[in-house]
């Protein structure tokens, strides 16, 4: 060994981060700011193009000082196999090219599983961020890209003690499981005060505790047409009661469309928001009524109540601990729901152990220790 071998500080550690849609982009964020921060890493950036209008991403990047990515696929919509295909050539490529130390993947939408696929093919060891939620619902397209990408992955990054189980049940080796809380709080924590400055309400003409806000966009509540009508009444009558602010996702609007002829729900119906806005709403909601996943686990670490319009939950510890309450999409179920918190009877719950904002640099710390220890 040379004098400058014995003092040569060891070789960066290759990552390469893969995000694609709008709840990526959200937890991503915290990643990205721990990954660029350490002299021991090189991280590249790959945006697959899955969401790529300005509301759905780059509004994201800019509010959360997210790098511009290095790498865009441009893979656009597209149906599930077409959007899946097209990330897995295009990211064996681009791995054969790079071969990174890791490829870290976040959550549960095709690119996910799609950019985990080509690289387990190729020896590329996957950190999956999110891992081990189950909502025991095949027929929720995030339920497969959820269980085929844990089944690949080499670290397996969860939020709840719930996804443990679920992974050990599976056969995944406990050691490969590591809690360590939840990528999308530490963005949430870091983002609050900044939010609460905003004028969103003012802008609205909203009081704080005066309106709900409404998210929908799973296919099962939108692609039905007399589910998304049935819905939509029961949501109008409780607006004559309490305002509800409804962003709406691309999908919705696309099903508005499509099953409803374009007729409008008589809602305060806005574009998708940007996510400090988003958070200022929601920070100051009555409740918030939704089918979406990172939203449920947002109104926990506000204590806001939240209503669920799906039959199941892949994210348990909002309703055990927090303050979600999974309602299903039966109309009578939402008005009576609504009304009793309403009345006065909400849910308070307390923040999950770990949702502490420090949940990023775990992961990184992990992954540099297991990475260093392998070379
Ligand atoms: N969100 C946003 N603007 C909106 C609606 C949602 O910034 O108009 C944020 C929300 O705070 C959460 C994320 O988008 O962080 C959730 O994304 P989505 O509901 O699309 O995905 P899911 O969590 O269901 O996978």
């Amino acid at each position: 060994m040379t004098a400058d071998e014995t003092h040569a500080s060891p070789r960066s550690l290759n990552a390469l981060v893969v995000a694609g849609a709008r709840p990526n982009f959200i937890k991503i964020a915290p990643l990205m700011e721990e990954l660029r921060g350490r002299a021991s890493f090189h991280s590249r950036l790959v945006h697959t193009g899955q969401h790529y209008d300005r509301a759905m991403s780059e509004n994201f990047f800019r509010d959360l000082g997210i790098p511009e990515p290095d790498i865009n696929l441009g893979v656009g919509s597209g149906s599930h196999g077409e959007q899946t295909g097209r990330v897995l050539i295009q990211m064996e490529a681009l791995l054969e090219e790079q071969r990174p130390d890791v490829l870290v993947v976040v959550g549960d939408v095709n690119s996910t599983l799609a950019a985990s696929l080509a690289a387990v093919k190729l020896q590329v060891p996957i950190a999956h961020v999110e891992a081990g939620l189950r909502s025991g619902d095949r027929t929720m397209p995030e339920e497969i890209n959820r269980i085929l990408t844990d089944a690949i992955s080499t670290w397996l990054f969860t939020t709840e003690a719930d996804a443990d189980k679920n992974l050990l049940r599976e056969g995944v080796a406990p050691e490969r499981i590591h809690r360590v809380g939840n990528v999308m709080i530490d963005t949430l924590l870091r983002n609050l005060a900044r939010a609460r400055k905003l004028n969103t309400l003012e802008d609205l003409g909203l009081e704080p505790g005066g309106y709900a806000l409404l998210t929908l966009h799973r296919p099962s509540n939108v692609e039905n047409s007399e589910k998304l009508q049935a819905l939509f009444a029961a949501l109008e009558e409780i607006h004559r009661e309490l305002p509800i602010v409804f962003p709406v996702h691309p999908r919705t609007a696309a099903a508005i469309e499509a099953h409803l002829g374009g007729s409008q729900p008589a809602l305060r119906n806005t574009e998708p928001l940007d996510y400090l806005d988003f958070l200022r709403l929601m920070a100051d909601a009555k409740l918030v009524l939704t089918d979406s996943g990172g939203i449920q686990e947002e109104t926990t670490a506000l204590g806001v109540n939240c209503l669920t319009l799906r039959d199941n939950t892949e994210r348990p510890i909002t309703v055990t601990e927090g303050t979600n309450t999974i309602v299903g999409s039966h109309p009578d179920v939402i008005l009576s729901e609504t009304r009793k918190i309403l009345g006065g009877e909400s849910k308070t719950g307390r923040t999950p152990e770990l949702w502490d904002g420090a949940a990023a640099r775990r992961i990184v710390d992990i992954i540099e220790r297991d990475l260093r220890s392998a070379l």
